[in-house]
């Protein structure tokens, strides 16, 4: 019989890898579960940091970073996919990192992530890796219009092309190509919705979703999510289906973002994983007797995993730098239940995350009525989730 893994002692200090607003909200949940933190992120005063995580600023391949790391934390987590791996390869052999380098390899790398998906028996777009402008044209021939993505580095959008025409092989490859990584063609989905699962699963192999979250993007940045996600319940429950099943069979330990589309017939494709918190889980911070923080610490910690109960339908608007300057004009017109989050970040630029805001109601419609009237946000986005 094997003995379950003890849980982390109160007042143990984890590690994390990057410092932004998922570093911040995981520290602050982990405030209340007891636990210390110690930060690695080269920019100073980071969110992380802001909630009271002890910082070492240094970059995340810093060698004597993270042998401090290592020697003064009990376990390290990450919060975005693109620290080096083999750095947390590293950290392995030192300290314990639960959710491991190895699905991290694999949520780096747009091909491997598809093969393992295909591995596993997850439906995906149909793909081809390109290496050359024939490669490109037959792959356009054999699968129709394309969306070109680069296999790495690309994150929120970039690195991506959407093809339809010959002509438009030249300009695309070169675009991509000079970025110096490997190119894969993916068969352009008409889907219906985007939606997004947050599945947890333990060492001791409990596996855990939250609902369903329907997400509307701008410019490839996530701007608003509902949930649940308007769908038929066998809809809703393939895809928690098919996110227990990745958690499974990569062996999961921590929180697991699932991005998937809908096609009109009801069908899913998985699009993308992120092995961490995910932005389309802000809403279980207000509105899930767990949240996606508090699970993925609880996961990594040896805890049992909370409820996911979710309370009443919620909506998660992103705070861009766009937004920020009105918003703080208009507090007061905003509905009292609404729950602001700031992630303190002392540039505000286009674009950029600078916090969220949680609401929830019975009915989503009104709510959303009423937020097209504050003007905030873009109008045709928010009528998406009309
Ligand atoms: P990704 O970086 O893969 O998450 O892609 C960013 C966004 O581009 C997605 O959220 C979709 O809106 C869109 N997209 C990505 N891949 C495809 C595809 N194969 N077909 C249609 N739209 C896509």
């Amino acid at each position: 019989m094997s003995l379950d893994p003890e849980p982390l002692q109160p007042g143990a200090t984890i590690g994390l890898l990057g410092g932004g607003q998922l570093a911040q909200m995981l520290v602050l949940a982990g405030h209340a579960m007891g636990f210390r933190f110690m930060v690695l992120e080269p920019n100073p005063d980071c969110p992380a940091a802001l909630a009271g995580a002890e910082q070492i600023t240094a970059s995340y391949t810093d060698p004597e970073a993270l042998a401090k790391l290592a020697d003064s934390c009990q376990l390290v987590t990450y919060e975005f996919e693109n620290v080096d791996a083999e750095a947390v390869s590293w950290l392995e052999e030192r300290v314990d990192v639960p959710q491991g380098s190895e699905i991290l390899r694999i949520a780096q790398n747009r091909l491997r992530e598809k093969k393992t998906l295909v591995r596993l028996n997850i439906p995906v777009a149909p793909f081809q890796k390109i290496t050359t402008e024939n490669e490109l044209s037959l792959a356009l021939k054999s699968l129709g219009e394309l969306m070109l993505k680069t296999v790495t580095g690309g994150y929120d959008g970039k690195g991506q092309v959407r093809i339809s025409k010959v002509e438009q092989i030249p300009e695309a490859f070169s675009t991509l190509y000079s970025t110096k990584t490997e190119i894969v063609a993916e068969q352009f989905v008409s889907f219906e919705r985007e939606v997004s699962v947050i599945v947890a699963r333990n060492r001791l192999g409990e596996i855990s979703c939250f609902p369903v979250a329907e997400n509307v993007h701008e410019k490839n940045i996530l701007t608003i999510s509902r949930i649940p996600a308007r769908l038929d319940s066998r809809v809703r429950e393939q895809a928690q289906l098919l996110a227990k099943q990745i958690a499974e069979g990569l062996e999961l330990v921590g929180v697991l973002a699932v991005e998937m589309f809908v096609l009109p017939d009801g069908n899913l494709v998985v699009n993308e994983l992120a092995p961490r918190p995910h932005n389309s889980g802000h809403f279980t911070l207000n509105d899930c007797a767990t949240s996606q923080f508090e699970q993925h610490l609880k996961a990594i910690t040896n805890f049992p995993l909370g409820s996911t109960e979710m309370y009443k339908p919620a909506i998660m608007l992103n705070i861009l730098g766009e937004h920020l300057p009105l918003l703080l004009k208009r507090l007061k017109d905003l509905p009292p239940e609404a729950k602001l989050h700031l992630y303190g970040k002392q540039e505000c630029r286009p674009g950029r995350k600078m916090g969220h805001l949680n609401l929830t109601a019975d009915s989503p419609e009104s709510l959303l009525e009423n937020l097209v009237k504050l003007g905030i946000w873009d109008e045709a986005l928010l009528y998406k989730m009309l």
